[in-house]
């Protein structure tokens, strides 16, 4: 009930899907937190009967003074902070012939610029021995068609936590990523995709998954938990795959 009493974390994309289970979830652990997201309505709906010590601030993790603005309303309320979740980001299939810039600059602007402008933001209020977690994906390991833009997004990433840990690690600072598989969430239905080229996805998805289902939003957020708290003291610079063993097996 308690791994992480008293302990400040941010969380972005916490609205919805993975990053609102792991709101609730560290709420539970005795966490403050605060939770972020880009549309101010869909943050009220999602936190109006949640318990426990938080704050929401609307920001929008593509916009560099968003990033800002966010840390800024954490230090305000709570001081420093002990876990900062970068799990925000967006996925949309695009087979690599019709790819924009357009689709391009949307998707590393908030899977890679957001977390990277927001963790150089945060760096000087993370107290010593905190940490930093990604939500990164297992679509960077395996080829995945139409997920170009996405996986090269989230490869990206992964080789910039490498550097930070490195870079963080004289403070005692811990980094890592979970690499989920597919997970049912509200990101499906945001894809741009028809019904039947969405069920045709997931019906994909599933068959490749050795545990033959896409996972939950809890199991996620069960694996942040983990990587955020104590328990995993000695764990530093991993991508911890949440996908039913579809990146192994
Ligand atoms: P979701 O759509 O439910 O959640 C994504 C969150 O990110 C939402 O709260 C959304 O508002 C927020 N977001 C998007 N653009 C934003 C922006 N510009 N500024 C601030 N917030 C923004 O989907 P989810 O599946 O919970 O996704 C969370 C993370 O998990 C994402 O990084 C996604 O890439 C990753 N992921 C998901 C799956 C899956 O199958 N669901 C698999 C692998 C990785």
């Amino acid at each position: 009930m308690n791994k992480l009493k008293n302990k400040v974390a941010i969380i972005t994309g916490a609205n919805s899907g993975i990053g609102l289970a792991t709101a609730k979830l560290f709420l539970k652990e005795g966490a403050k937190v605060v939770i972020s997201g880009r549309r101010p309505d869909a943050l009220a709906e999602a936190t109006k009967d949640l318990d426990g010590d938080f704050i929401t601030v609307t920001a929008d993790v593509s916009k560099p003074e968003d990033n800002k603005h966010l840390i800024e309303k954490a230090v305000e309320k709570y001081g420093a902070i002990d876990i900062l979740y970068l799990n925000a980001g967006i996925a949309k299939p695009t087979p690599t012939t019709d790819i924009s810039e357009g689709h391009y600059e949307e998707t590393f602007n908030i899977n890679v610029k957001g977390p990277i402008l927001a963790v150089k933001e945060a760096l000087p209020h993370i107290n010593d021995a905190g940490t930093i977690l990604f939500t990164n994906s297992v679509v960077h390991q395996r080829g995945f068609d139409g997920m170009a833009v996405y996986s090269a997004s989230k490869g990206a990433l992964r080789a910039y936590s490498r550097v930070l840990a490195s870079e963080v690690k004289g403070r005692g600072i811990r980094v890592n990523s979970i690499a989920p598989g597919p997970i049912e969430t509200p990101i499906y239905g945001k894809m741009e995709l028809t019904n039947d080229g969405l069920e045709e996805l997931e019906k994909g998805f599933a068959a490749q998954v050795p545990l033959a289902r896409f996972g939950t939003s809890e199991e996620v957020a069960n694996a942040a938990l983990f990587l955020a708290s104590d328990d995993a003291s000695y764990i530093n610079g991993v991508e911890l795959e949440v996908d039913g063993g579809l990146s192994q097996i």
